[in-house]
């Protein structure tokens, strides 16, 4: 995790890496520090804590150096303490340098250089990169270049690098590999930075670095080279999106605003998938697989995608005979799942980051799998590796905590099934599916309006420290989302159970007073929810139901209704319900919505 920025040129650097660390605070806000650049020092200021704490260590006016780097850390080795934030520096001071990821082989490599005697300060796995570094180029090289060749070469794990140095003071060495980096430049220098809203107000176009790559960044020219030297020809894009589309607009958080901003999202990501009625993703096309013999689908991804590829995957088992799993990145990689180059795998990833994923897909392409990406930055590492990318256009999501992404997964899974279908089996959908994919913007907007409802409904939670969340079928996986993000923003403990399963076991936990938020919107199943609804009811829980509008209930207290769609869907009208809740009891209980305590977005650790 953790936000990267820098800058070289003839402005003066602190203003962007201070901007840029700000808008990239979502990563990590354990600790934060800047080194800055001249011909005669390094002049280095961290902190542990937020980015304020470093603003008012910081005289931002005194520091006139034209070149510099910043980092706001999400620790992952070592406390978050001033001596463990980045930049760490060399012993005598020359080289300076921050991190994003993990050294996995940091031990080893430092009881090397403990051997050699140097000294740490730190217990980060960062810090062992400056003394290899410093040992390779005072003793070895005597060029920045190979001396980060030779480094990156024996380094294992991920990382984002960026050093600066007194022996060349106008320049930033940069490397990259599983952790992101973009570069920028303009007509006052060049810069770099974790993620495009830390660049957006300093040009237009972004260059994401590959995997295994560094660049040297001067204040005219950037020059981008591979692992083994290699100077690399330069991609340059379009950044993802403006300005205004990175900042809150008026909202109290970026999770209000995100919340907001669904119906435009859904609306972007379904744009040209529907045509004449049809669904189209002819990008499938592309794929080598022979559909009519696929033997496995698996959807692969972490927390909130996960769960969008839990919805997919059951909607995906009704349509075909194939085997469909949905599984977490983490266990996918080490669990030795059946792979070969007749299973497709769709990898799924808001950031397109996720270190799990990334890993996951990487082994899914060893073993021949086809393999889908379904990403919301562009750009990113797994657009790059899977071979057919499928974008949500859910724009820049901040809030650590997901919410517009996971509506556009869902939406976007949603036609991509109904086309895996069509490819194995010929399936055609029910007209009423195209009917409600066009409407479901407006749906979301209707859903919207119970806001007030929802944020009188949060009052329930101001003494209670645990929830429950219950659903059948298509259902349970919007109440492990919805469990998710009451955790994730208000840390009031949350649970979810299949309803079926309360009387095996968690109903012991229901006592007076206990909230339990029941969805109920499956017509199948909805008398046996609602049967196990009135078995907690009778042990005391208040109950906040969600259900349909002809799902037959009575005589419950605290009920929305929402319209009956095709089922794929219904989990995007359910959630933004469980958003909003998740918001406002956020902030009954005071607490900080868009950076929740020990979270990052775009977890690019294991
Ligand atoms: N592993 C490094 C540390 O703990 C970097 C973490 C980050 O990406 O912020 O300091």
């Amino acid at each position: 995790m953790c936000g990267i920025t820098g800058y070289t040129g003839r402005s003066v650097a602190l203003p962007f890496i201070m901007q840029g660390l700000e808008k990239l605070e979502y990563r990590g806000y354990d600790s934060a520090g800047v080194t800055l650049v001249d011909k005669s020092d390094l002049f280095t200021c961290k902190v542990s804590g937020r980015l304020d704490n470093l603003k008012a260590k910081l005289d931002e006016e005194a520091h006139q150096q034209t070149c510099g780097i910043g980092h706001t850390r999400w620790a992952t080795h070592g406390v978050p303490s001033q001596l463990n934030s980045h930049p760490h520096t060399n012993s005598s001071g020359t080289i300076s340098l921050v991190h994003n990821g993990i050294i996995e082989n940091y031990l080893s490599l430092k009881q090397e250089l403990l051997n050699k005697g140097y000294v740490f300060q730190s217990e980060t796995d960062t810090e062992i990169i400056v003394h290899l570094l410093d040992d390779v180029y005072y003793h070895e090289t005597g060029d920045m270049l190979q001396a980060l060749l030779k480094v990156v070469n024996r380094l294992k794990g991920s990382f984002a690098l960026c050093i600066v140095s007194k022996e060349f003071p106008d320049q930033i060495y940069v490397a990259k590999k599983e952790s992101p980096m973009i570069l920028g430049k303009n007509e006052t220098g060049t810069f770099c930075a974790s993620d495009a809203p830390a660049l957006l107000a300093y040009g237009d176009q972004i260059l994401p670095l590959k995997d295994k790559e560094v660049a040297i960044l001067s204040p005219d020219d950037i020059r981008v080279f591979n692992f083994k030297g290699e100077e690399m020809k330069q991609e340059w894009i379009a950044a993802p999106y403006n300005i205004q589309a990175a900042q809150k607009g008026g909202y109290d958080s970026f999770m209000l605003k995100e919340i907001h901003e669904q119906p435009r999202a859904i609306r972007e990501t379904l744009r040209g998938r529907i045509i004449n009625d049809e669904i189209e993703i002819n990008e499938l096309n592309e794929l080598d697989l022979d559909w009519k013999k696929t033997e496995r689908i698996y959807f692969v991804a972490c927390g909130t995608a996960y769960h969008a590829g839990i919805s997919a995957a059951k909607e995906l088992e009704k349509l075909t005979d194939v085997p469909v799993y949905a599984i977490p990145a983490s266990e996918f990689r080490y669990g030795d799942p059946y792979l070969n180059g007749r299973c497709l795998c769709i990898f799924i990833s808001q950031s397109g980051e996720t270190a799990d994923t990334i890993a996951a897909i990487k082994l899914a392409k060893q073993k021949q799998a086809s393999t889908v990406g379904v990403v919301n930055v562009l750009g990113s590492s797994l657009t790059r590796l899977s071979d057919v990318c499928l974008y949500t256009c859910a724009g820049p999501e901040i809030s650590v905590a997901s919410t517009k992404a996971y509506t556009t997964q869902i939406v976007l899974l949603s036609c991509l099934i109904i086309k895996i279908a069509e490819k194995i089996n010929g399936y055609k959908p029910d007209i009423q599916l195209i009917i409600d994919f066009k409407e479901l913007p407006e749906l979301v907007e209707k859903v919207l309006k119970h806001e007030s409802q929802v944020k009188e409904l949060s009052g329930l939670f101001k003494d209670k420290k645990d929830a429950y969340f219950i659903g059948r079928q298509h259902d349970y996986p919007v109440a492990l989302e919805g469990s998710l993000k009451l955790k994730e923003v208000s840390y009031v403990h949350a649970d979810a159970y299949y309803a079926g399963e309360l009387k095996h076991g968690p109903i012991a936990l229901i006592e007076d007073g206990t909230i339990v938020i029941a969805l109920a919107t499956q017509e199948k199943v909805a008398a046996k929810t609602i049967s196990n609804i009135q078995e907690t009811l009778a042990r005391g829980s208040k109950v906040i139901l969600i259900t349909t509008e002809s799902i037959e209930v009575d005589g419950f207290e605290y009920v929305i209704r929402l319209k009956e769609i095709s089922r794929c869907l219904m989990p995007v009208q359910i959630i933004v319900l469980l958003q909003l809740l998740a918001y406002y009891v956020a902030v009954i209980k005071g607490c900080d919505i868009d950076k929740p305590r020990n979270l990052a977005k775009s977890v690019t650790v294991e």
